[in-house]
């Protein structure tokens, strides 16, 4: 009798996590068709990219040396956090001190999240840190790694604003993370990496009183309010590739494709061919700042290219090392992806009672 309980419970569990896979893939699917044309036209037309220009308002600000625990570093959490205002999204901070190969340094984590009572987020994020390197004739800049992701996200955040007001599901809202050092100082020591996402992974693991835990669910941990985190690293080089990384979210990196394809025939990007690898999922460990997140089961779409930008870790990853119509480009299908995730087209908002179904 025990045994067939135990039989008719791994039944269950397995049929759960089949209708939980299945809800992901629809939900994925439907993505691709959330949108009408005009409604992505629209979003397109909400470009501005001389923001997204070396010397432009999103990312000329990144465009300096920022190692953790340096002043430049400091310069930089001051923009993010002088977005955050200005945008009027809720700011959290996470800030701490380790001990590392280059002695006690001082790290922060900038969160920013648009409806803080919204229970479920979408998260984007990337690092604002640039590596160390000892001083040598010409600064390490790391354009692509990651002034451009974090001066995309601003974009997005900006660009999507006022449509995220208007968005027809409450219950899911998008939160932007800036990790601090994600690099290593020195990279011979298996710890010596993703510092800020360590800690604080670590830390919304706990359930806590933080003040953007929504009131209505206040026994989750802030891990427990992520939907699906979507990790953006060295963008900005020519002919990126963007593989498929892990199996959970694969439906969501094919929504991604299925998106770039709209955009592609409606004549919205600059390109003819997918930045998608959608015909074989990669193989193989990149370690990142998703990886404290994957180990605590919280679904991840990690988009970095692989292979990495020829510039990657050398002084070349400058402004120079930019291609303006692939950053452009991605801007325009990042909005597009987060605006069909939450539903964001300028019509009514029904009421709570019409809110479909989600997969928590
Ligand atoms: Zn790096």
């Amino acid at each position: 009798m025990r045994r067939f309980t135990t039989l008719c419970s791994s039944l269950l569990a397995l049929l759960q996590l089949l209708l939980v896979l299945h809800l992901v893939a629809q939900v994925a699917a439907d993505l691709i068709t959330a949108l009408t044309d005009q409604e992505i036209e629209e979003l397109a037309l909400l470009s501005k990219p001389e923001r997204l220009e070396p010397d432009g308002e999103f990312l000329a600000p990144f465009l300096v040396k920022r190692v953790p625990g340096t002043e430049g570093n400091r310069q930089v959490q001051k923009f993010i956090l002088e977005q955050g205002k200005k945008l009027g999204w809720f700011i959290e901070t996470d800030s701490f001190t380790q001990d590392t190969p280059m002695g006690s340094i001082d790290f922060t984590n900038i969160i920013l999240t648009k409806h803080p009572q919204a229970p479920a987020r979408l998260v984007l994020a990337a690092h604002f840190d640039s590596k160390y390197f000892a001083p040598g004739p010409a600064d390490f800049i790391g354009a692509t790694d990651s002034a451009v992701p974090c001066a995309l996200l601003f974009d997005l955040a900006f660009s999507l604003d006022h449509y995220l007001d208007q968005f027809t599901d409450p219950y899911t809202t998008v939160q932007l993370i800036f990790f601090d050092g994600e690099e290593a100082f020195v990279g011979a020591d298996p710890n010596d990496f993703i510092w800020g996402s360590k800690h604080l992974a670590a830390y919304w693991e706990r359930p806590t009183l933080f003040p953007a835990t929504p009131s209505a669910v206040p026994y989750k941990t802030p891990l427990e309010h992520i939907d699906l985190m979507v990790l953006l690293d060295l963008i900005g080089a020519p002919a990126p590739i963007f593989n498929d990384y892990f199996a959970n979210t694969s439906d969501y990196f094919h929504a991604l494709a299925g998106l770039e394809s709209r955009l592609i025939k409606l004549f919205l990007v600059s390109r003819h061919k997918s930045y998608f690898k959608t015909d074989r999922q990669f193989v193989g460990g990149i370690i990142d700042d998703h990886v404290p997140f994957v180990q605590r089961n919280i679904p991840v779409l990690h988009l970095i290219p692989h292979p990495f930008p020829k510039v990657w870790h050398t002084t070349k990853d400058d402004a120079d090392a930019l291609d303006h119509l692939v950053i452009h480009d991605f801007s325009i299908l990042m909005r597009v992806f987060v605006a069909s995730y939450l539903k964001a087209h300028p019509t009514p908002a029904p009421s709570i009672s019409k809110m479909s179904p989600r997969l928590r």
